[in-house]
């Protein structure tokens, strides 16, 4: 696909096509992991079939870049751009947005994609209001190369919108997006960029810390099957006695809804909906959750949703694919007894 654009030589004009090509915005964990909603943007990216440009950032990214170069099969992955500098170690966005800024200011790229992550979420609005540009966040599907659908209103209205910037910075739903096929991109060259100083305000700020809960579960946004708990669950220790054995039956994530959260049964990181993550796994099991819109914003395009509740009036069985009607206290040791025989 090309773009136009006009120059002017000599005083005199001619059309110049220029090929159109995408930056994508790769984050790694602290070991130098590629984070896996990052391969699902990936995807998205080479959808456009554009030239593909990747940028990894921080201390590990030469590690990350190499790692990514020889797993992820993509034909129109050409560069891969590095910078180690720590100070974009933790995405502070303004540390990484003079940088990004700075590659995309010339307009050498027409698209710049990232994950919806909480990352993605940061940085994208910095560097739209540093280019003036307006991001597009969300997007659930890319229907052509400048026109993308996403969710507003919690999930109830789905929207197509057209951008007409000549730039586009969209922010991509990792969970509407499969993973980027596996394989390697030998033609992919590495190349090292400069640091860019930041602006003063980029000199204000420094990283302190992180509180991290440690997890050995598979992570939410990414997990292939999610067993989420509600507010029947009556507090921490019943949250845990009765969902961890399913869990770890299932290989499972745990996740829970805002009325659990906020009833102390579990860390906030867990929580799925409107105000929480956004998860679409293969599996489903919702446990006495009564399946609130703000909930559903969060877990709705599942694959398979079962939903245990003892009310048959319960909204979460208008989404569910397989219900049981009956108290969670019976129904899940059985289920849990049930699936270790397996
Ligand atoms: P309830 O609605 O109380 O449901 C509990 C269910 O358990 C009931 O259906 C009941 O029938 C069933 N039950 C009880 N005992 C048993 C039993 N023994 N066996 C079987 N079933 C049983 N919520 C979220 O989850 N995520 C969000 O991100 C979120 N964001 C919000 C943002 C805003 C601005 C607002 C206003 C609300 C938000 N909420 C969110 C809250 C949401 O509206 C609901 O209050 C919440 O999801 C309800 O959680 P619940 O299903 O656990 O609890």
């Amino acid at each position: 696909r090309s773009v136009s654009r006009k120059l002017l030589f000599g005083g005199s004009s001619f059309r110049c096509n220029r090929l159109a090509s995408t930056l994508a915005f790769v984050e790694t964990n602290k070991e130098g992991s590629i984070v896996p909603s990052s391969l699902n943007a990936l995807n998205a990216a080479r959808g456009f079939n554009n030239d593909l440009v990747v940028v990894i950032l921080g201390s590990n990214a030469s590690k990350a870049a190499s790692k990514l170069k020889s797993s992820i099969k993509c034909e129109n992955l050409k560069k891969i751009l590095v910078s180690t500098d720590e100070q974009f170690d933790n995405y502070l966005p303004e540390k990484v947005g003079p940088l990004l800024v700075n590659l995309l200011k010339d307009k050498e790229f027409t698209h710049f994609v990232t994950a919806s992550s909480a990352v993605g979420k940061n940085v994208l609005p910095r560097i739209g209001a540093l280019l003036d540009l307006q991001p597009i966040c969300d997007i659930t599907k890319i229907v052509d190369s400048k026109t993308f659908v996403r969710p507003i209103y919690a999930g109830n209205v789905i929207s197509t919108v057209e951008c007409t910037q000549a730039q586009k910075l969209i922010g991509i739903r990792a969970s509407a997006f499969d993973p980027i096929a596996e394989g390697s991109s030998d033609t992919a060259v590495i190349e090292d960029i400069a640091t860019v100083e930041g602006d003063s305000s980029s000199l204000q700020i420094e990283w302190e810390n992180a509180n991290l809960t440690e997890s050995e579960r598979p992570e939410l946004s990414s997990a292939s099957k999610v067993v989420a708990g509600g507010r029947a669950l009556k507090d921490k220790a019943t949250f845990e006695k009765l969902l961890t054995p399913l869990a770890d039956v299932l290989h499972a994530g745990i996740g829970a809804t805002r009325a659990a959260v906020d009833s102390g049964f579990c860390d906030n990181s867990l929580q799925i909906g409107q105000t929480g993550r956004v998860v679409a796994p293969d599996l489903y099991i919702a446990i006495g959750i009564s399946g609130a819109i703000q909930h559903l914003a969060g877990m709705k395009d599942s694959k398979v949703i079962v939903a245990i509740n003892n009310d048959p009036d319960a909204p979460i069985f208008k989404v569910a694919d397989f219900g049981l009607q009956g108290d969670i206290y019976e129904i899940v040791p059985e289920l849990t007894k049930k699936l270790e025989k397996l």
